[in-house]
């Protein structure tokens, strides 16, 4: 069906996982073993890109003692923390294989799920994300503002973003090349992987907890976070401004009347004191929000218009905005089944 983008080596296909890792000392052995179990199931030529997002554990030295035994491990060494979005993008820069993994450190995306996700792939899908079913070792609170979001986000964006599902997910070649042509600051990833559009497939599997390690987030990030979807991809948090504005002009023009109708037939006794403040206050109000939901948009405007580029390597090697050079590690031709015993 789609399978002109295909690109084939010796009539292998070749598959890239791509891994951003943030202080993931004490998983990656485990996630390594893991993914290349999986990894030798498959016939395909296979990678794992590891992106180290400016670590400042030993997650660094793991990666290269995996490295010194497996010829494909690739890794992408970024100049300091630039968060998962970014060192996501970093890692679909690097790959050029036929299809890419994208997938969490912390084995809360099974890697067990990967062949399932190839199959769809080979089916003719282009983007193949996995769909939580539950949501192992997450609070209340989590689960409850993750599902507000998804459906607000459903309601307020024109793009279909798909809910309960995070960044793990299977890419062709041509979704990759089209997610690494926008080269936005402000990433919010399941936004762009739904935007790029191409015949899309959920599998749904359960999500567990994390193997090991703290989660990067909190609240303050989380709310960070969906404000980012939100100013991403809709402007009608903008528009607030101009109802409220609206709704309380006309609402002070019919107290306007009925106050000269009162004065012209009972006189004025003066009255008015607290609704006179209560009212202040209100238009105060409404005034500094739509004035605050004006500023994250020019903020993001702001950082747009500097065009800088999205990360930097170590190396030294500067991030072109839109295709980088042939990776250093020429790893894809490698067998893979020693990659399985360790
Ligand atoms: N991560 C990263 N840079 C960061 C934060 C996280 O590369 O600044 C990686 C992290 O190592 C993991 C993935 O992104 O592989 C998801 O992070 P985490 O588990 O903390 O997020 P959650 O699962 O809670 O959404
Ligand atoms: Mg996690």
């Amino acid at each position: 069906m789609m399978r002109e983008s295909m690109r084939t080596h010796d009539t292998r296909r070749s598959l890239s996982v791509v891994v951003p890792v943030y202080n993931e000392m004490e998983v990656l052995p485990e996630f390594h073993r893991r993914v290349c179990a999986v990894l030798a199931t498959l016939d395909m030529n296979s990678q794992i890109i590891y992106v180290n997002d400016g670590s400042t554990d030993r997650t660094l030295e793991v990666i290269h003692e995996l490295d010194a035994r497996q010829a494909q491990v690739q890794l992408v060494d970024l100049s300091r923390n630039f968060g998962k979005e970014i060192a996501l993008t970093a890692g679909l820069d690097h790959a050029d294989s036929d299809a890419v993994i994208v997938i969490d450190a912390d084995l809360q995306d099974p890697p067990e799920l990967i062949p399932e996700l190839v199959s769809h792939w080979l089916d003719g899908y282009d983007v193949v994300y996995a769909k939580r079913t539950q949501r192992d070792g997450e609070g209340v609170v989590k689960r409850a503002t993750a599902f507000l979001f998804y459906r607000l986000m459903q309601k307020i964006s024109r793009v279909a973003i798909p809910e309960d599902t995070g960044d793990f997910r299977l890419l062709s070649r041509r979704a990759v090349d089209a997610i690494k042509q926008l080269r936005e600051q402000h990433r919010f990833m399941k936004g762009l992987f739904a935007w790029i559009g191409y015949p899309q497939k959920a599998v749904p599997y359960r999500r567990a907890g994390r193997f090991a390690g703290t989660t990067k987030w909190n609240y303050w990030k989380l709310w960070n976070f969906a404000l980012e979807g939100i100013t991403s991809f809709t402007g009608e948090p903008l528009k607030v401004a101009t109802y409220a504005g609206l709704t309380s002009a006309l609402v002070a023009l019919t107290y306007g009347a009925y106050f000269a109708v009162r004065t012209l037939l009972y006189g004025n006794p003066v009255p008015g004191y607290p609704s006179l403040v209560v009212i202040i206050l209100f238009l105060g109000g409404v005034q500094l929000l739509s004035i605050g939901i004006i500023g994250e948009y020019l903020a993001r405007l702001f950082d747009e218009s500097k065009k800088r580029p999205l990360y930097f390597l170590k190396s030294g090697r500067h991030a072109a905005p839109f295709r980088l050079a042939a990776p250093a590690v020429a790893a894809a031709a490698e067998p893979h089944e020693e990659c399985a015993e360790r």
